[in-house]
């Protein structure tokens, strides 16, 4: 790598994340920049191209893609795609000699997870993903608090988080494209707050879907689910969500000698925090920012994410746990 140049990011899949928080968020960074863009709507290329003076041979479609290997000014691929697309074009894009970061959920199931970090391995290239709430600052409190146990050990988590799905990307409740419903979207926001706050794994789960609204929404995913992780200290982590209804977004934890929570807990600003002691003054800051010139630091000293893609296997496995406990009624071992 030359001195000096910022790495250069290739998002692919100009959808409402890209255009409304990635892109932008390309503007601030230090370590990296938008080179270049994948896409399958050539009028958004055209629109990309002159909006952020993308030169021609940094434009690719889903089938041209592959060629991104001979290209020097792409170091890392950005995959924000429907989740049902992520194993693909992170195999490829590892193939074609680049770093990837992924987006959140991993896959739609733990097989394809193996798949990817596979070939990540295979590539000698590092993997990550998109989870923006490990570079926010309320976030790395809570996991403070929690992990080093500040109030006791935690005892008892809860976690909300969704909203009223109005089928603006329709994927998002297809199957195929998508893997399942709001757990895969939102609730893994709920299921990694308390993993982190709590600093372990849980040891089971049981879970129950929430009723379908009388829509034809949700033919092929939940339109909402519960769940109880329980972890080997008895304290257990309480969560919710769901497509059809607006929720608190919301992260809790309580000790024995006090509590804390987030609330709002999972937007890209706004951010809210107190505990039993009182406010958290805590600053928001560019989570997506951070995220990626974390990444771009990672590549360019050799060092590993914080956020893997092992950590995304992790919730996918916990995930599969989730949907098997809510489809049997049985409490399921982890
Ligand atoms: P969108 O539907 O808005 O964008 C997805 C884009 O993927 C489309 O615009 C399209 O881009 C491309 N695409 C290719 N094939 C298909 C297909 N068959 N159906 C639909 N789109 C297709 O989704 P989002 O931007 O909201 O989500 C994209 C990814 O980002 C998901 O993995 C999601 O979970 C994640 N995400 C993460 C967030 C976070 O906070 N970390 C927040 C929001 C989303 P094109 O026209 O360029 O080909």
């Amino acid at each position: 790598l030359q001195q000096g140049r910022k790495l250069g990011v290739a998002l692919v899949g100009l959808g409402k994340y890209s255009t409304g928080q990635l892109a932008p968020a390309l503007q601030q960074t230090q370590l990296c920049r938008l080179a270049g863009v994948v896409t399958g709507t050539p009028a958004k290329a055209a629109k990309w191209k002159q909006q952020y003076n993308l030169p021609e041979q940094n434009i690719y479609d889903y089938k041209t893609f592959d060629r991104i290997a001979d290209n020097p000014n792409i170091d890392i691929v950005y995959v924000v795609l429907p989740v049902g697309m992520h194993e693909e074009f992170t195999v490829r894009a590892a193939q074609a000699g680049k770093h990837v970061i992924c987006e959140k959920p991993m896959a739609i199931s733990s097989a394809e997870c193996r798949r990817m970090i596979e070939a990540c391995r295979k590539a000698g290239k590092m993997l990550s993903i998109g989870y923006r709430l490990h570079f926010e600052p309320h976030h790395r409190e809570m996991m403070r608090l929690g992990q080093q146990q500040v109030y006791g050990p935690v005892q008892r988590l809860l976690a909300d988080n969704g909203f009223r799905f109005d089928n603006d990307t329709p994927w998002r409740v297809d199957k195929e494209l998508a893997g399942g419903g709001p757990l895969m979207d939102l609730g893994i926001y709920c299921l990694q707050g308390v993993v982190y706050t709590k600093g372990e794994l849980p040891v089971s789960v049981t879970a129950k879907y929430t009723p379908k609204p009388n829509n034809n929404l949700f033919k092929e995913v939940e339109a909402g689910i519960n769940w109880q992780l329980q972890f080997t200290d008895g304290s257990a982590a309480d969560c919710r969500t769901s497509y059809a209804e607006n929720m608190s977004s919301r992260l809790r934890a309580e000790a024995a000698k006090g509590w804390m929570e987030l609330q709002p807990a999972f937007g890209y600003g706004g951010i809210s925090g107190r505990t039993s002691q009182g406010p958290l003054n805590i600053q928001n800051v560019p989570q997506q920012a951070r995220q990626m010139d974390d990444f771009a630091n990672c590549v360019l000293n050799n060092q590993p994410t914080r956020v893997p893609g092992e950590m995304g296997l992790r919730d996918m496995q916990l995930i599969e746990a989730i949907y098997r406990a809510a489809d049997t009624g049985q409490k399921v071992r982890i």
